[in-house]
């Protein structure tokens, strides 16, 4: 498999430290507020990186972090808490901002078939929250402070970039360039020895007299600074260095960088092997924002009527390397694509309008999938030669099994549904050609009960899981 390395800007060919299990590890959402579709478009890449390494035959235990602390308004530690913004902005406390957003952080995972992370098991779910690794944390700063790669001020704990030599290798800037990044910002604290530093645990003092979330270290009251969860995580889940660190390309210049330079400086080895980042997405040609019209969720997107796995397939339909471009005109053909595929699955309960797919095109197929997101995940290239065999004949449960393994576009769940459910929906099929409304309505919503729903598409009713229900 190849796979490009932002480290040395080169497709590499993977290979795991381990023979056989890769350790995965992606910067998770920060859970202050819902999701937008260009956060969604980086969890579906880590979730086709993660099917493809499975397709491969690889064992893969993937870890996946939720901020629900510490994270600045600025990435180099300006600004307040993201989670103390949203909490002032909605009148809750900070942990129910936390516990709302992560809930709903979920729903959107489910509803994009994008599988749980299994490396890792809290005391809710397979996610791992920074708060459930406070010690972990702490652990790091007291090595750093021992090994003279930190200081302390009245305020915070920094990590002195200027100590380790190798600082910056992801982003190849020096230190003196990224100076001049930095220098418009303002910086709270006097005692910090250079803008680059950063905080590794904040005092609950100055700025942050009135933090809520707050732990007591041997320095005193405080709390984590962002970048530091994902190493302790890391740390203490897959053990490092791992085989594959994910983020999106906004991660790099700060986070990543910081991320690296404390394991490195603690434990005196590389973080990961490979470094994977997907692009942006941008919405109607501009930068989504908050402050703007283009700020989507999926919830916008079902106010139009359109399916979570439409939003998946039009994901796929780019390479995560390259930046993205959404229109409601690309996400209308991406669902009419979705429909031709479901159109396609069904055939399985029509035996007599299409011969099966035979075994040396299914054969030929699956290789020629395979091969593609072997290649740097080419989705895109898979997706276009699935679409060219959708004529080749009638699928088998066994090839739908293996390409949701490998897409998650819900073509397996075809299968999955009763043969009563199946009568049912001919049987509304029937009732609308009658124009009985009033029962196909009334049929509608019983296979909505079970968790089915049911959109009518020029090809006929499809249906899909009911993830939002
Ligand atoms: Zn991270």
């Amino acid at each position: 498999m190849k796979l490009h390395n932002t480290l040395t800007r080169k497709k590499e060919d993977f290979k795991p430290i381990n023979d056989g299990e890769v350790r995965l590890y992606s910067c998770g959402p920060t859970v202050y507020d819902y999701m937008h579709i260009g956060n969604l478009r980086k969890f579906t890449f880590d979730d086709s990186l993660r099917r493809a390494l499975s397709a491969s035959g690889y064992k893969v235990k993937h870890v996946m972090n939720i901020t629900d602390v510490g994270h600045l308004v600025s990435d180099s530690d300006e600004g307040e808490d993201k989670l103390e913004a949203g909490a002032a902005r909605e009148g809750k406390s900070v942990w129910e901002i936390a516990k709302f957003y992560a809930d709903a952080f979920k729903k959107d995972m489910l509803a994009m078939n994008i599988l749980p992370p299994n490396g890792y098991r809290s005391k809710d779910d397979n996610y791992a929250r920074a708060t459930d690794f406070i010690d972990p944390q702490i652990a790091i700063v007291k090595i750093l402070l021992d090994k003279d790669f930190a200081y302390q001020t009245k305020e915070a704990i920094y990590f002195d970039v200027a100590k380790l030599p190798s600082y910056g290798e992801l982003t190849r800037q020096r230190l003196s360039d990224k100076e001049v990044a930095v220098r418009h910002e303002v910086i709270t604290d006097k005692n910090k020895r250079s803008p680059q530093d950063f905080g590794l645990w904040f005092f609950a003092t100055g700025r942050f007299i009135n933090h809520d979330m707050r732990w007591m270290s041997p320095w005193g009251e405080g709390f984590p600074g962002w970048h530091l969860e994902c190493s302790a995580i890391i740390h203490s889940t897959l053990g490092d260095p791992i085989d594959i660190h994910t983020g999106g390309v906004d991660n790099i210049g700060t986070h990543h960088v910081n991320e690296m330079a404390q394991t490195e400086a603690a434990f005196g080895h590389k973080l990961a092997r490979f470094w994977l980042h997907s692009e942006h997405l941008h919405a109607d040609d501009q930068k989504m924002a908050k402050s703007k019209a283009n700020f989507y969720t999926l919830n916008d997107l079902a106010k139009k009527g359109f399916q979570p796995l439409a939003l998946r397939l039009l994901f796929l339909q780019a390479h995560y390397r390259s930046q993205m471009n959404f229109t409601w005109d690309s996400l209308k053909a991406a669902a009419q694509n979705l429909s031709n595929m479901y159109a396609w699955a069904d055939q399985i309960y029509q035996p007599s309008v299409s011969e099966e797919i035979t075994a040396q095109d299914t054969t030929h197929l699956l290789e020629l999938l395979i091969s593609a997101i072997q290649d740097d995940l080419n989705t895109p290239v898979a997706l276009g030669v699935l679409n060219r065999y959708l004529i080749k004949g009638r699928p088998t449960a066994e090839l739908l099994d293996k390409l949701d393994f490998i897409f998650g576009l819900g073509l397996k769940s075809r299968t999955d549904i009763t043969k009563i459910q199946k009568q049912m929906i001919a049987d509304r099929e029937q009732a609308r050609k009658l124009e009985r409304w009033d029962e196909a309505d009334i049929i509608r919503q019983k296979l909505s009960g079970e968790g089915l729903a049911i959109d009518d598409s020029p090809q006929g009713p499809i249906w899909h899981r009911d993830h939002l229900s």
